[in-house]
């Protein structure tokens, strides 16, 4: 189906988009429920415009209990000065809003993963509607697009940002850059699990420069992970040029992700003891983590080994693991 043959977006902006200035608004997705029969779910946005020059789509909370880029946006749009920019910056911190307000990771209203529900549908649920809006109607408007990303309450992470290896090596060239920019303390050359469904290739394969972060986890923030997030959004602006002066470029350390070895999961569930923390190098062949069966003492705990040399970038948060989880990430430090 083309894109002419969807029917509009449910979801009506506060703001416009054409207009010079700081504007603080919504978008306003139709919700009938028991408790609003003709309410809305009101998703905040601010644009801030002057003149001419690129757009920046900053988003955070895709997400519901991931913090660190829902802080680092909300600071941002309240402070960011249409005299400081040149272009377009487009600030959604919140972006699977009701999951932000209930702080899960999918929406309580239909159970929906935004990062799983691109291209989205305007006659789907209200997760599938967000994702439709900002395929067709947000997207389109970007040159750049940053989406904050961190572990959640399930997984905890070393600080990056990161980009993804494309088939366009001049649009993956530009992509990685934005992350050197973004100055975080680690820069991932980063493979997912599953791309399917996700933001991050809708924007992609719109040709847009897209770049991530992983900036912790646990479902809270660090006043640590916070100010990386504060520095690297502004960065990115500096470096795209809407915002003046380069880029505070501070140490950081590449990694890659080679291949799916570096995942680990867990083939049965537990109590979980950690044997390595994050940033720890670790040895192919190590024990990373360790599960003990709950129901009785006495029997010997399941052992979960490095498939790879690297360092550990992430974990698993809580401190019992079920069949399934993601247990450890490892990546590699480019030298
Ligand atoms: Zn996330």
């Amino acid at each position: 189906m083309s894109d002419k043959a969807l029917r509009p977006s449910p979801i009506s902006p506060t703001v416009d988009f054409d207009s010079e200035g700081v504007q603080h608004g919504f978008l306003r997705l139709p919700y009938s429920r028991d408790d609003s029969a003709w309410g809305s779910v009101m998703i905040p946005i601010t644009v801030i415009r002057n003149g001419s020059g690129p757009t920046a789509l900053l988003t955070g909370g895709n997400h519901g209990d991931e913090y660190e880029g829902p802080i680092a946006l909300f600071d941002l749009a309240r402070s960011l000065r249409a005299e400081d920019v040149s272009g377009t910056v487009i600030v959604v911190p919140a972006m699977n809003y009701p999951a932000f307000v209930a702080g899960t990771r999918t929406s309580p209203i239909d159970s929906g993963n935004l990062n799983r529900s691109f291209p989205g549908r305007p006659d789907g649920t209200v997760t599938q509607k967000i994702a439709d809006y900002f395929q067709r109607e947000l997207l389109p408007r970007a040159d750049i697009v940053l989406d904050f990303h961190s572990g959640g309450r399930t997984l905890d992470f070393l600080p990056f940002c990161a980009a993804h290896i494309l088939p366009d090596k001049d649009q993956e060239a530009r992509a990685f850059e934005l992350v050197e920019a973004f100055s975080a303390p680690y820069s991932m050359r980063m493979l997912e699990i599953d791309a399917v469904g996700m933001y991050d290739t809708a924007a992609e394969e719109m040709g847009k420069v897209f770049i991530t972060t992983e900036l912790g986890g646990g479902g809270t923030a660090t006043a640590k992970s916070a100010g990386i997030a504060k520095h690297g959004v502004m960065n990115v602006l500096r470096h795209t040029g809407i915002v003046a002066g380069g880029a505070e470029a501070g140490q950081t350390t590449w990694l890659d992700m080679p291949d799916g070895n570096c995942f680990s999961f867990a083939e049965e569930g537990g109590l979980i003891e950690p044997i390595f923390d994050l940033g720890d190098e670790v040895r192919e062949g190590a024990v990373v983590a360790r599960i003990y069966p709950t129901g009785r003492t006495g029997a010997p705990p399941i052992e979960i080994r490095a498939k790879m040399d690297g360092i550990l970038c992430a974990r698993h948060f809580p401190g019992l693991v079920k069949a399934g989880d993601c247990v450890a990430v490892i990546a590699v430090i480019v030298a």
